[in-house]
């Protein structure tokens, strides 16, 4: 399968007063056609930051280099007429919380269609009765009645179906959902897999970057697995060597983590991404540091998987 998404060497910086924050620091990475990429890593380690780059959706006081390349053009170089056009059209975002992601004074039926109507150039009724279906599709019954409604007649369960129906509402290329879990019970954790299984099974060419701390949903869906930490991508593994073998000292730590393995915390503190340890960011919590760490490791091969660490120089 072809590339559909390559980042390249990626820096996002903000400035805040006399501060840099560094949240993503050299990361390179890419998405092919059809595949479901997890990002993991704990929060704050710079993974939303990363799927919002992708979509230019930053605050001003931002400072970004790189290269951001989707389907042969480069997001960061483009006008913002040209973004405007890919972004909700060709790379939809699911956000991280149902409840503030809705506008809630008008209906939800109204907000599905909205982006068909933008992108796609949908007559308003004709956009209508693609919402309807795709309530239908998702879930979300009676159609025809939920449509008419406001987010607040809906569940957290409904609100968040309804956001990735807008999302797909164009049919993307590329889906970034950002932790499609976080704060959901274990039920409802069971039907957003089943909804992401869903949407993979009836678009085999659809790529997905599904942003999340929560490593049993990142099993359930994922060709491969990027580890992030410190802003920096550490480990990208195809899922089935993953989880079996992590490759990456954090990585291991945490799998480690899980209630599943024992519930073993990750030693030490999570970085400061203000100023972030110098070499492997990692080594002041790794039980295997040697003096080698003190300079960054770069990306060696293990496999056919890739690992930021010197283990396996
Ligand atoms: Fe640990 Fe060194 Fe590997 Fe970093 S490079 S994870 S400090 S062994």
């Amino acid at each position: 399968m072809n590339d559909l998404l390559v980042i390249k060497n990626l820096y996002v910086n903000f400035l805040v007063e006399d501060v840099k924050v560094k949240a993503v620091n050299g990361v390179s990475i890419s998405i092919k056609e059809g595949e479901t990429l997890c990002l993991i890593g704990e929060s704050g380690s710079g993974k939303s930051v990363l799927g919002l780059s992708i979509l230019r959706l930053l605050p001003e006081n931002t400072e970004i280099s790189g290269e951001i390349i989707f389907n042969g053009k480069n997001l960061l170089s483009l006008p913002e007429k040209e973004m405007r056009k890919i972004r909700g059209k060709e790379i939809a975002w699911v956000p991280q919380s149902p409840s503030t992601s809705l506008n809630p004074v008008l209906k939800v039926g109204y907000q599905v269609a909205e982006p068909m109507i933008l992108h796609l150039k949908l007559s308003k009724k004709d956009a209508y009765e693609m919402t309807v279906e795709l309530l239908d599709y998702f879930g979300i019954h009676p159609a025809r009645r939920r449509a008419e409604e406001y987010p607040h007649q809906y569940s957290g369960g409904m609100r968040q179906r309804a956001l990735v129906a807008m999302g797909t509402s164009t049919k993307p290329k590329l889906i970034i959902a950002d932790e499609p879990t976080k704060g959901v019970d274990v039920i409802k954790k069971v039907r957003v897999v089943k909804l992401f299984e869903k949407i993979k099974r009836d678009n085999d060419k659809l790529s997905l970057l599904l942003i999340t701390h929560d490593i049993p949903f990142a099993k359930k869906l994922a060709d491969r697995v990027a580890v992030m930490y410190c802003g920096q991508v550490v480990e990208i593994s195809k899922a089935k060597d993953f989880f079996k073998n992590p490759l990456h000292p954090y990585s291991k730590a945490l799998l480690e983590s899980l209630p599943s393995n024992g519930l073993k915390p990750i030693p030490g503190q999570p970085p400061s991404m203000i100023n972030p340890p110098e070499g492997c960011k990692f080594h002041p919590r790794c039980e295997f540091a040697t003096e080698k760490c003190l300079k960054e490791p770069p990306f060696f091969e293990h496999n056919g998987n890739f690992v930021r660490c010197y283990l396996y120089d």
